[in-house]
């Protein structure tokens, strides 16, 4: 119960926090609108860099898809973007990319 750290976590699952722990981040619940531009931003800022020996996380060289690139990829997912939305918007490299519209459920 005693957390080392003494920032509040924000209700939003922020997950840019390396280290946390090795499970996967938990998945929300209902992807709200935040949730999907922060996935935007995880999957757009964690691509896959080709290194020598394999694939790497841009962002922080852990093979790659990492934690976060995952998750991102997920809610992504769980939003209704397909797989080629999701590297659509890792090609294009815009964090802050206007996701497209939400399909009917
Ligand atoms: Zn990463």
């Amino acid at each position: 119960m005693n957390s080392s750290s003494s920032t509040v976590r924000p209700a939003a699952p922020v997950g840019e926090r390396p280290g946390v722990g090795l499970r996967d981040i938990p998945l929300p619940p209902y992807v709200t609108a935040e949730d999907a531009q922060f996935a935007v931003r995880a999957v757009v800022v964690h691509a896959p860099r080709s290194w020598s020996g394999g694939t790497v996380c841009r962002n922080d060289a852990s093979p790659h898809p990492c934690r976060l690139h995952r998750w991102g990829t997920r809610v992504l997912a769980l939003r209704g973007l397909r797989d080629a939305d999701i590297a659509a918007l890792i090609e294009r490299g815009d964090p802050a990319a206007a996701l497209p519209p939400r399909p009917p459920a």
